[in-house]
């Protein structure tokens, strides 16, 4: 099974992944997290997009497509993924199409993840994540059990995003109406998007995405 979560930065998509990367064997492939990673490294495609994740804005397709085409490449036949941050543009959703039907690969749902704007900035202004196995949480909503210790990995490292401060994050919130919220229309006239409550608590959101993988998806769709 493939899918992609869409939805504004700070929706939740990261925390979902993870979920279903347990729950149903998936892999999350993040392309942020893939960058973030090259510049972690410092390599020279790391070193190209470090300005531009820092002010909010995309990356350019070309790079994304690329980067995203070698990862899929690289999975065992037969294994099923979860896209999270990536596609972002129109050109990134028709690329990703073509490059599936190429690889003979399809979509079985995206999944919208629907949130009122106006809880993000704190929302991402809060959130931290485990250095170690980058496991997500939020200073108000979602704690470590045990004060400053990873719940999953027992890790006392702890890391913040340069781009979730509140100037940053006003910024990709514009990148995200102006660019990436009208791919939705796009796999709506497809018949293939799914929406979910992304203001609801962590599990219940969970249990809604569920729901809707154990119903029908793309491929009933002819
Ligand atoms: P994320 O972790 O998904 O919020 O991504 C962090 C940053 O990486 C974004 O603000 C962009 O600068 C860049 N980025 C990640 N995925 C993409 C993509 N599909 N297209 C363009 N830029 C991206």
């Amino acid at each position: 099974m493939n899918l992609i979560l869409l939805g504004p930065p700070g929706a939740g998509k990261g925390t979902q992944a993870k979920r279903l990367e347990e729950r149903r064997g998936l892999v999350q492939l993040s392309t942020g997290d893939m960058l973030r990673a090259e510049r972690a490294s410092g390599t020279a495609l790391g070193k190209k997009v470090q300005a531009i994740m820092d002010s909010g804005q995309l990356v350019s397709d070309e790079i994304m497509v690329d980067l995203i085409a070698a990862r899929i490449d690289r999975l065992p036949k037969g294994q099923g993924f979860i896209l999270d941050g990536f596609p972002r543009t129109q050109r990134q959703a028709e690329a990703l199409d073509a490059m599936l039907a190429k690889k003979g690969l399809r979509l079985d749902y995206i999944i919208e993840m629907k949130v009122d704007e106006s809880a993000l900035v704190n929302r991402l202004a809060g959130r931290f994540s485990c250095t170690n196995c980058g496991a997500s949480y939020h200073d108000v909503h979602h704690r470590p059990k045990h004060e400053d210790v990873c719940d999953v990995c027992g890790s006392r490292d702890f890391v913040r995003r340069p781009d979730d401060r509140p100037e940053t994050v006003k910024a990709r919130l514009k990148t995200y109406r102006e660019l990436t919220a009208p791919i939705l229309p796009y796999y709506r006239a497809k018949g293939v998007l799914r929406t979910v409550d992304g203001m609801a608590p962590i599990d219940r959101v969970a249990a809604e995405i569920e729901s809707v993988l154990e119903r029908p998806g793309a491929a009933s769709n002819g």
